[in-house]
């Protein structure tokens, strides 16, 4: 069987606590240079990276002299807001050195849960892989502490990979992958090598939390594989100080344990979009704009909007229709209602004149629009 991450076009990368720090340690910088140089190589062979990186509190404690771990969350947050300095200095650092560029992106689940703070997320996101640049990624622990507290940022590696709508998720841990017991008190523990995520069977097998470092056990990789499967996204799970396992995996060996998305992107994208989101509007296009979307494959342009129907804010879904009323897309907007009616029927040259700032050309990205 080859790896999910063969084919993958985009792939998000999750490193936990204990890996990234050598057991907290501190950062690591062999093993961050290690995992640099496999992303500056995939991405030179055309590849989309996303890094989520924990780290953050392990680093912290480092530098702030405490020797164990804090029951405080408070504490907690303060450390990873020390050491997320380090840790985005050392990815700064390492993938320089192999000729990328590096942004740090700061999120939180709530952050993904707002239709506006989701797109702006989506669209910086996408933008800095356009541009080539590295998003290193990290829960916001001043703000929130739902990864201190049960995830080590595997819930936020799947809800990144649904985010770029990511090909597939890779966990990287200091456990070779899923067995069916644990392996440290259960001779008979059996390895998984592939499974379908999201089977029930998996959550039973799974024991609670490994490391004292970070909080992310077996169960919380499961569940956000199973996440990341809601976008048809595949998850590996694997030993992050296997050799070259980025670029082997990629070039479809077997590693670790897979497991594998049973819906496609598009189909599990639309399903996305019809289950989870409440139309709050609609635009009218006319036979152009009409023959873009259909037939070429475009994005939908404010100019090819003759009517805006209802009230919606960016970041809202809404369906598209013809001149005769029927549904023949949806989509995430780019504008509420009150700018889409500034701006239908003109070009993107007018939108700052007309609007006061300049954003996006269109209305709803190509990316972000599913044909019905
Ligand atoms: N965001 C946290 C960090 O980077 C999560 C990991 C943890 O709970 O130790 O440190």
């Amino acid at each position: 069987m080859s790896s999910a991450l063969k084919g993958a076009r985009r792939i998000v990368v999750k490193v936990g606590s204990s890996l990234v720090t050598n057991e907290g340690r501190g950062v690591d910088s062999e093993a961050i240079g290690n995992w640099c140089r496999q992303l500056a190589a995939l991405a030179a062979e055309g590849r989309e990276l996303v890094m989520v990186s924990s780290g953050a509190i392990a680093e912290g404690m480092k530098r702030l002299g405490w020797a164990s771990r804090p029951k405080e969350l408070h504490k907690l947050q303060a450390a990873a807001a020390v050491g997320q300095m380090g840790l985005a200095q050392m990815y700064e650092t390492k993938l320089r050195e192999y000729g990328m560029g590096s942004a740090q992106v700061l999120l939180t689940h709530a952050d993904l849960a707002d239709r506006e703070r989701y797109l702006n997320a989506r669209s910086t996101l996408l933008t800095l892989l356009q541009h080539h640049v590295l998003p290193v990624i990290n829960e916001n622990d001043t703000v929130v502490n739902d990864e201190i507290k049960f995830g080590d940022n595997d819930t936020l590696g799947a809800l990144v990979a649904n985010l770029v709508e990511a090909d597939a998720l890779v966990i990287l841990t200091d456990q070779r992958g899923l067995y069916s017991a644990d392996p440290r008190t259960d001779p008979a523990a059996r390895f998984i090598a592939n499974a379908v995520a999201g089977a029930p069977e998996l959550e039973l097998m799974a024991g609670g939390a490994g490391s004292s470092l970070g909080r992310g056990g077996m169960i919380t990789k499961i569940l956000a594989a199973k996440r990341a499967a809601g976008s048809g996204a595949s998850t590996v799970i694997a030993w992050g100080r296997e050799p070259d396992v980025l670029l082997r995996l990629a070039a479809g060996e077997a590693i670790g344990t897979e497991l594998s998305a049973s819906t496609p992107k598009l189909a599990a994208r639309k399903q996305w979009m019809v289950d989870h989101l409440q139309l709050r509007g609609a635009v009218s296009i006319d036979a152009g704009a009409v023959v873009k979307l259909q037939r070429e494959g475009k994005s939908l342009l404010p100019i090819g909007v003759h009517s805006v129907q209802g009230e919606f804010h960016r970041g809202d879904v809404i369906a598209v229709r013809n001149a005769a009323g029927q549904e023949l897309a949806r989509g995430l907007t780019n504008y509420s209602s009150a700018e889409a009616r500034l701006i239908a029927r003109k070009p993107s040259t007018e939108f700052e004149r007309l609007l006061g700032y300049a954003a996006e050309p269109e209305l709803i990205h190509r990316d972000n629009l599913v044909l019905s």
